[in-house]
């Protein structure tokens, strides 16, 4: 540890979530002096633990004098930057950094890192499921499970397979993954990145900063935003890029026979892709980064083969709910954006009832265009204003109906379906005008829909 980095003694952390309570534990049990301040209500189960902890907090407001008296903060992702606190700290250089950062000073365990746009949470679950087959004490950090900074402080792992999000990626400096993976980089969250695409490009980008020849950096080598950024990248990690189809460089792509293909330095082997448990056009390239990372963690041949194919997938992400009748009822409520939909569509086989609507984040609805005149039979507008749903798709498809609450939505896709035909919930946007989350979302629509029988 550097002598900049132990003499900050007086860590004030801000926001009391799963990463906040986390890094105050590891900064108590490092002997700091910790103080946690959270402007909103702090959950009943982080009150208790940080009671049971001795650890200093308060709730409901943000005691400025205290915080400011910091010798380093340590930031929740949630918090923006333009919050008044932070830029009273930033005004009075007290450095801000992320929960991933400070836990990474405390631990020379193996960081496989994943970000992206979409796909993130997949992919991690999915390499954590290798890992694991492969026999390596693997664990999820980052946005899924316990905080890196408590299992850190209290519950080591050899490897810790952390999904990283712009935000924790913004107070990100001297942190460093062996295995960096980068899925894809379309427009999201510009609100926080003064709407210029190019913020959001560097913030995903920061995931291969300090990275050194013995690390490695995994990304879809087909992403035109990836590649144009990477002609202004220089890093020393060895480079393993993944495509759709065989290209000079690749180290997985499927083939003529449809057979998924991983060539890299130490493992050459396939699979057909028939056999990956999860569907869809996206999933493959999930399963590239994943199978990818894993041959670098030098998991067996077999035990990846096997993980690839037998995966059990993740809530809201492209789950099929039920089949009624004939017609299957897909749950793919964490598309909170046109991209993730467009994949969604992608995957479709059959004619398709889509439920599209929330809190739309400045969507563009051309991308998914195309697809939509293919295989969608009606959408059904579910949210609090469909105006430019509606007014979007009336021009292309038949059927559109404008419904502002769940139960509605799932009765129209009943009336609007027939034997073969699929029901997709992948709505584009948000869900905060009718759900508390897309997770209360997807719930609420499987409870729906399994009460139709
Ligand atoms: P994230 O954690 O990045 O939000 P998830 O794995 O939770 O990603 O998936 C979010 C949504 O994006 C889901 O609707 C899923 O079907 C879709 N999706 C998953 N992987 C990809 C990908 N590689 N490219 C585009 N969309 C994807």
């Amino acid at each position: 540890m550097d002598n900049k980095v132990s003499k900050r003694r007086r860590i004030v952390v801000l926001g009391a979530g799963e990463s906040g309570y986390g890094a105050a534990v590891l900064a108590k049990d490092k002997g700091m002096e910790v103080f946690l301040s959270d402007s909103g209500t702090i959950a009943t189960k982080y009150r208790e633990c940080l009671e049971a902890e001795s650890i200093p907090f308060e709730e409901g407001q943000h005691t400025m004098e205290r915080i400011l008296s910091a010798d380093e903060i340590v930031k929740s992702p949630g918090i923006p930057s333009e919050a008044p606190i932070v830029v009273a700290a930033e005004a009075k250089n007290i450095p801000i950094i992320s929960e991933i950062e400070f836990a990474g000073r405390y631990t020379t365990s193996k960081m496989v890192c994943i970000t992206g746009s979409n796909g993130k949470t997949t992919t991690t679950m999915l390499i954590h499921h290798i890992l694991q087959r492969g026999g390596i004490d693997a664990s999820l950090a980052g946005n899924i499970g316990k905080s890196l900074a408590y299992q850190v402080a209290r519950d080591p792992h050899e490897v810790y397979v952390v999904e990283l999000s712009s935000f924790q990626l913004d107070n990100m400096y001297d942190f460093k993954a062996n295995i960096a993976v980068l899925l894809n980089i379309t427009p999201d969250h510009l609100d926080r990145y003064g709407y210029m695409m190019q913020n959001y490009v560097n913030a995903k980008f920061r995931i291969l900063q300090n990275m050194t020849p013995t690390d490695t950096f995994i990304f879809w080598k087909d992403d035109p935003v990836i590649s144009a950024q990477l002609r202004h990248i220089n890093t020393e990690a060895r480079m393993l890029p993944f495509s759709e189809h065989y290209e000079e460089g690749s180290e997985a792509y499927i083939n003529a026979e449809n057979k998924l293909i991983f060539n890299t330095p130490g493992t050459s082997m396939s699979m057909p892709r028939a056999d990956l448990a999860l569907n869809g056009l996206h999933n493959v390239f999930n399963s590239m980064a994943a199978g990818l990372s894993a041959c670098v963690c030098e998991v067996s041949k077999e035990a990846i083969r096997v993980a690839l194919s037998d995966f059990s997938g993740v809530e809201h992400r492209l789950e099929f709910v039920a089949d009624i009748d004939g017609v299957r009822w897909i749950n793919d409520s964490k598309a909170t954006n046109v991209n993730s939909c467009y994949y969604a569509l992608e995957a479709m086989t059959t004619p398709t009832v889509l439920i599209l609507g929330g809190k739309d984040k400045g969507n563009d609805y051309s991308e998914i265009l195309p697809l939509v005149k293919e295989k969608v039979k009606a959408i059904v507008a579910m949210g609090k204003d469909n105006t430019k749903i509606v007014e979007f798709f009336s021009s292309h498809v038949a059927t559109i109906a404008d419904t502002h609450s769940l139960e509605d939505a799932v009765a129209a896709c009943h009336n609007l379906s027939k034997a073969g035909d699929t029901v997709l919930l992948s709505p584009c946007c948000a869900s905060f005008d009718l759900f508390s989350s897309y997770e209360d979302r997807g719930r609420k629509y499987k409870e729906a829909v399994k009460a139709i029988k």
